[in-house]
């Protein structure tokens, strides 16, 4: 039985990969990781520690009070935030990972799991169908250190054995914890306003048209890269995914098709820039061929997903973290 560690367990994605490993793996093998006490549900519905993941003695410790033996390593400070504060971005999402590739290279950890980004491509890529090998040129420093990072990664597979399993996860839609500071973010407020205010403010454009997923099929995807036999493996920077794309356009009128007197305003921002640097869809056949990937939500199936499920989360007495 795997004891797992995760380091960032109370943001958007960590907080439902929480959930899901603990139903895999068991309660008490699942130690759920942040620097800050946020996210309630996590904090108290399991073993659960405050730990700085640029603490490289405080992860060590962890490790080896838990007997761990694989990290899913989700603390990072996103695109949108990582511009306003880009030598903090840079600290956390370079050292971070450094710390548990060095303890994996110390034989401390077995596997580890860490998230790479649509953001580590740029102007210069295709950016329709983005092939998995191709120009990264990445302009944000949150792809900087994603691009960085997934060099680092294969660097550390193949000179010291370290098994490192990486994704590029596309903006991901969720109700259950929102996004932490990301440009795809509009993609989840868009459908709190749509149930408390109708009338959204996007801050991207119309025609943006970005690759995006479920929070499900993220999860599910995570598990499966994880779970594959390590031959399989083929890719040991980060596999490209891919669920759907949308405009902000698409996602308002499958809104509106449910809630016909929702309203929208474009107001682009600086976060417009950063969505015209990344691709618009992701060829992401080497996910599918060697763990057997595939999506199961389309625009319309999130659309009814988040609509019921933000409408039961408003209307009961729990608040929305
Ligand atoms: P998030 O911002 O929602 O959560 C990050 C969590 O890390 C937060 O709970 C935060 O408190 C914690 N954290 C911050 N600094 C920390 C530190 N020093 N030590 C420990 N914890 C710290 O992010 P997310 O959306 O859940 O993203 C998880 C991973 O997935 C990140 O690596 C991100 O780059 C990647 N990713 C996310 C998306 C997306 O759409 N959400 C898309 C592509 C890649």
């Amino acid at each position: 039985m795997s004891k797992v560690l995760i380091i960032g367990a109370g943001g958007q994605i960590g907080s439902e990969l929480t959930f899901k490993l603990r139903k895999i793996h068991g309660d008490n093998n699942v130690v759920a990781t942040d620097i800050r006490h946020s996210n309630l549900d996590i904090a108290n519905s399991g073993l659960f520690e405050i730990l700085d993941a640029k603490d490289f003695d405080a992860v060590k410790k962890c490790i080896n009070k838990h007997n761990i033996d694989t990290v899913y390593l989700m603390a990072a400070m996103l695109s949108a935030t990582g511009e306003k504060h880009p030598m903090m971005a840079w600290d956390l999402n370079t050292n971070s990972l450094f710390h548990v590739l060095n303890l994996a290279k110390e034989g401390l950890i077995k596997k580890i799991f860490w998230p790479s980004s649509i953001a580590v491509f740029g102007p210069t890529t295709p950016s329709k169908q983005t092939p998995q090998h191709t120009i990264m040129e990445p302009t944000t420093v949150y792809g900087i250190t994603k691009q960085v990072g997934e060099r680092w990664c294969e660097y550390y597979h193949k000179q010291y054995g370290v098994d490192v399993r990486s994704i590029r996860y596309p903006g991901i839609i969720s109700w259950k914890t929102m996004p932490g500071g990301g440009t795809t973010d509009y993609a989840v407020e868009i459908y709190h306003k749509a149930i408390t205010d109708s009338v959204y403010d996007c801050f991207l454009n119309e025609n943006t048209e970005l690759p995006m997923m479920f929070m499900d099929d993220a999860i599910n995807a995570t598990v499966d890269i994880m779970q594959a036999p390590s031959d399989n493996i083929t890719i040991r920077s980060s596999y490209n995914l891919a669920a759907i794309s949308f405009t902000p356009q698409e996602l308002f009128n499958s809104i509106r098709a449910l809630l016909p007197e929702f309203s929208i305003n474009y107001k682009p921002d600086f976060r417009q820039a950063i969505a015209d640097s990344w691709p618009k869809s992701i060829d992401d056949s080497f996910a599918r061929t060697d763990w057997d990937w595939k999506h199961e939500y389309d625009l319309e199936l999130i659309t009814k997903e988040m609509i019921l499920q933000l409408k039961k989360k408003y209307t009961s007495s729990e608040q929305v973290i």
